[in-house]
């Protein structure tokens, strides 16, 4: 079940991941009354693009507000129900995106060039209210998919999520494999499945053990696997960092 999942990190990320949560709340709650703090959502966006090109979805499953605020409260209230097959496929998770991005890109080329000087922070407040709206958009859709699936539901449609997916994928294609995925020792393996039914992204992990890595662009390298397996058949983020400083 979703609900029992442990999550091991280190105590750096461990950190960030509770203060994350507060940040998530300040923005979207904060936000609504000071608009700029929008701004750092935006920041946030730049951030987790540049992981992606080296590191894939490691944002999501370690460093997100978002991703944190659902690994450390969502799960107390989730179900642990499985997220319906249809809500992974790439056309959907394509089409989210593309919505939400022609909002996004329509709402700043709307903006009145002159800010009123009734808005907080003027044009950096008006910029702000976009990203604030956003955030409290999808974090309610977040909330609302915990509720009926599994804490990490939110993550196999969300539009930054499907970003990063699609970044790794363009990192990949005719390169060195990003860094930091999860090593794989088909010999080890009981197959007793328990990585697969741990895995918040459904991700069929045996399928990978041949590979010597887990090389699914939807990974979250959140490590859920590697401790719930018995044995020394997956190994945590090293895959993919020999030889290049990594
Ligand atoms: S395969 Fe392992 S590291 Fe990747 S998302 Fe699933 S549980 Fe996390
Ligand atoms: S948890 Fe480990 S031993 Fe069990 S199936 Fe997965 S990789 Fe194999």
């Amino acid at each position: 079940m979703a609900s029992t999942r442990t999550m091991q990190r280190s105590g750096a990320v461990e950190s960030w991941r509770k203060f994350a949560v507060v940040l998530l709340f300040v923005i979207t709650i904060g936000g609504l009354w000071y608009p700029p703090l929008g701004l750092v959502a935006a920041a946030m966006m730049v951030v987790l693009l540049s992981i992606a090109i080296f590191r894939g979805r490691y944002w999501c499953g370690n460093l997100c507000p978002r991703g944190s605020f659902l690994d450390l409260i969502m799960r107390h209230l989730a179900p642990g129900r499985k997220v319906p097959a249809f809500l992974r496929s790439l056309t959907v998770r394509v089409s989210i995106l593309a919505l939400l991005m022609s909002g996004l890109v329509y709402s700043l080329a709307t903006l009145p060039l002159e800010s009123s000087p009734e808005i907080i922070g003027g044009i950096y407040g008006l910029i702000g209210a976009i990203f604030v709206r956003l955030c409290l958009i999808t974090t309610i859709g977040a909330v609302f998919l915990a509720l009926v699936s599994q804490e990490r539901a939110w993550c196999a449609v969300c539009p930054m999520g499907t970003m990063t997916n699609l970044i790794d994928r363009a990192a990949t294609t005719g390169r060195q494999p990003t860094r930091g995925r999860i090593a794989t020792n088909a010999e080890e393996c009981r197959d007793c499945g328990v990585c697969e039914r741990v895995c918040p992204m459904d991700i069929p992990v045996r399928d990978y053990l041949e590979e010597g890595e887990i090389s699914d662009p939807d990974c979250l390298r959140c490590n859920a696997c590697v401790i719930a397996c018995p044995t020394t058949a997956l190994m945590a983020g090293t895959a993919g960092d020999e030889g290049d400083g990594g």
